[in-house]
């Protein structure tokens, strides 16, 4: 009863994608064919010293970087972070963080992760947006390699204002000490995160964080993104 009134419902109030807002088929995942395949991927994943390795170097160390796709104003990268953000568009954030998985996975650069960590959301903002966008690509990128997501570990403890209209070095100054590790980290110890955002800009946000996860021994960081304007 209940597929047959979800049928029922596809013809009436069929699903669009939300790249090109057209009908979706039953066999589509949240994508049309055409916009997921035309998406301007950057298959970071298998280049080293690739732009968002470089626009770390001197700032701190980390192992890899990647970004599922290339950002630019008024494209279909934007139009579905803008879906995700203001639309509350759940599903698509967890299969963007799918295809970030499966390119994560099919890259020997890559190998070996023990956890991955989302970008925090101070506490007051997830209440008052009632879910982290980077959480939810971290459970896409779980969901196609099996990595665990750990949340408890990397807390964000300064509330910050929005990073959108600063430039790098306001940025650097208004994320600086927002991030700090919770106790009993033994368990942690020696194990290689890779921690996730859903845009690379500047990058003050993850320097902020891979700080902080780097005070406990031995650890090492990787980073991953959807989208990256480096
Ligand atoms: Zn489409």
């Amino acid at each position: 009863m209940r597929k047959y009134i979800k049928e029922l419902a596809a013809i009436f109030f069929p699903e669009t994608c939300p790249g090109c807002k057209k009908p979706l088929y039953t066999h589509n995942r949240i994508l049309c064919s055409f916009c997921e395949t035309d998406l301007p991927f950057t298959y970071y994943q298998d280049m080293k010293d690739n732009t968002i390795e470089q626009a770390f170097w001197g700032r701190v160390n980390i192992e890899n970087a990647t970004a599922l796709l290339f950002y630019e104003k008024h494209d279909i990268v934007q139009k579905l972070l803008h879906s995700i953000k203001y639309h509350t568009h759940k599903d698509l954030a967890i299969r963007l963080g799918e295809l970030l998985g499966d390119q994560i996975k099919s890259s020997y650069r890559f190998n070996g992760i023990d956890a991955i960590i989302p970008v925090p959301l101070h506490k007051k903002k997830l209440l008052k947006r009632g879910f982290n966008q980077s959480y939810l690509i971290a459970k896409g990128i779980s969901l196609s390699t099996g990595i665990p997501v750990k949340t408890d570990l990397l807390l964000r403890i300064k509330n910050t204002e929005s990073q959108t209209k600063k430039s790098r070095t306001e940025r650097c100054d208004n994320v600086k000490k927002a991030f700090t590790i919770s106790r009993n980290i033994e368990l942690w110890e020696n194990k290689h995160f890779i921690i996730i955002d859903d845009v690379i800009t500047t990058g003050a946000t993850l320097e902020s964080c891979i700080v902080e996860l780097l005070t406990i021994k031995g650890v090492k960081v990787s980073v991953a993104s959807i989208a990256t304007v480096l």
